[in-house]
C-alpha cells in the first residue's frame, strides 16, 4: 500500500528539517509523495521539489494559513498551490510583515515583564523564515525563564497570558480566494483541534463549502478512528473531499512522526489521486 503525508512543516517556518532533508526522510519512510504546507510561505517549495526529483518522490507545493472564521482561528491548508504565483507571494509576504510586527510586540511586553529577550534571540530558535510563537517558546526555554516549551506557553504567550497578544488573521473567504487564484485546492486543517461543538462545526462546514472549501483533513495524527469516521460523515454531508497528514514539525514536535503521526496514520495514496481530480475539476 502507497502512502503519502499531505500536511508537513520545514524550517522554513516551524518545522526543525530543512525542505530537502524532510523529503529526503520521506523518502526513507516510503512515502511515494509529501505536501509542504509551512505557515504562510512559499520559500521552501523549490529546494524540496529539487530534492524530490533527484529522490524519485512526489513533492507537492502547500502553504497553511491560519484564518478567522466568526471569533475563532481556523487554519487552511492550500495544495497544489503555484508558489511562484505573484499575487499569492505578495500577500504572504504582506503576511509575514504583520506577524512580525507582532512578534516584536510580544517581545516587548515579555520585556516589560522584566524578561531579557530581544529578537535576536528568537531568530537564533528559528530557521529565520517564518517566526511564530514556537521560536518565541524555544527561546524562552533556551534562556531559562521556562522549564519547556509548554510552560512557555502557560506562564507567557499562551493565548490570554500576560505577553500573548491576538494575531490579526485572513479572512477564511481571502485564504480560499488566495488558494484558488494559485491553482490549489483549500482543505479545512484538523477540523477537530478547534474545539467545537457539532452544531457550531456543522454551520461551520456549511458555511465554508458554500464559500468554496473543497476538502477536509479526516486523517490526521491526533484522530482515533471514531474520529475519521465522524470527520468522514462530515466531508460526506457538505461535499467535501478527504484529506489527511502529519502536520510533522520534526523536533518541535517531539513523538510525531512523518507519515504515521503517533503510530496510527495512514494516508493512502487514492486520497491523493482524488485530490488531483479535484484539482482538475476546479482548474477547468
Ligand atoms: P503563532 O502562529 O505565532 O501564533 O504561533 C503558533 C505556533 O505556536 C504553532 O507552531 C503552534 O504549534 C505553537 N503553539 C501554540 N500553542 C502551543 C502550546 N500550548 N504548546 C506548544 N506549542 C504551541
Ligand atoms: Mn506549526
Ligand atoms: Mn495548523
Ligand atoms: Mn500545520
Amino acid at each position: 500500500m502507497n502512502l503519502v503525508d499531505l500536511h508537513t512543516h520545514s524550517t522554513h517556518s516551524d518545522g526543525t528539517f530543512a525542505p530537502k532533508e524532510l523529503v529526503r526522510y520521506a523518502k526513507e519512510k516510503g512515502l511515494t509523495a509529501i505536501a509542504l504546507t509551512d505557515h504562510d510561505t512559499v520559500s521552501g517549495a523549490g529546494e524540496a521539489k529539487q530534492a524530490g526529483k533527484e529522490l524519485g518522490i512526489e513533492v507537492i507545493s502547500g502553504v497553511e494559513l491560519s484564518t478567522d472564521y466568526s471569533d475563532i482561528e481556523i487554519h487552511i491548508v492550500g495544495l497544489f498551490i503555484d508558489d511562484k504565483n505573484e499575487y499569492l507571494l505578495k500577500e504572504l509576504e504582506e503576511l509575514r510583515t504583520k506577524r512580525n510586527e507582532r512578534n516584536g510586540n510580544m517581545i516587548n511586553r515579555l520585556r516589560e515583564l522584566g524578561i531579557d529577550i530581544n529578537l535576536d534571540d528568537v531568530i537564533e530558535c528559528s530557521g529565520g523564515k517564518v517566526i511564530s510563537r514556537a521560536h518565541i517558546a524555544k527561546a524562552l526555554v533556551k534562556k531559562g525563564y521556562a522549564g519547556s516549551i509548554n510552560e512557555a506557553f502557560e506562564r507567557y504567550i499562551g493565548a490570554g497570558k500576560p505577553a500573548y497578544i491576538k494575531r490579526e488573521n485572513l479572512s477564511w473567504r481571502k485564504s480560499f480566494e488566495l488558494i484558488h487564484n494559485s491553482g490549489g485546492v483549500a482543505v479545512l486543517a484538523h477540523p477537530l483541534q478547534y474545539k467545537l461543538g457539532t452544531k457550531f462545526l456543522q454551520q461551520m462546514l456549511s458555511d465554508l463549502s458554500d464559500g468554496g472549501l473543497n476538502a477536509i483533513e479526516v486523517y490526521y495524527s491526533t484522530h482515533t478512528s471514531a474520529d475519521i469516521k465522524y470527520v468522514k460523515r462530515l466531508a460526506d454531508m457538505y461535499g467535501l473531499a478527504y484529506s489527511g497528514g502529519s502536520d510533522f514539525h520534526g523536533e518541535n514536535k517531539p513523538k510525531l512522526d512523518l507519515g504515521c503521526g503517533y503510530g496510527k496514520l495512514e494516508v493512502r495514496e487514492e486520497i491523493l489521486d482524488n485530490l488531483k481530480k479535484l484539482r482538475g475539476e476546479i482548474n477547468g
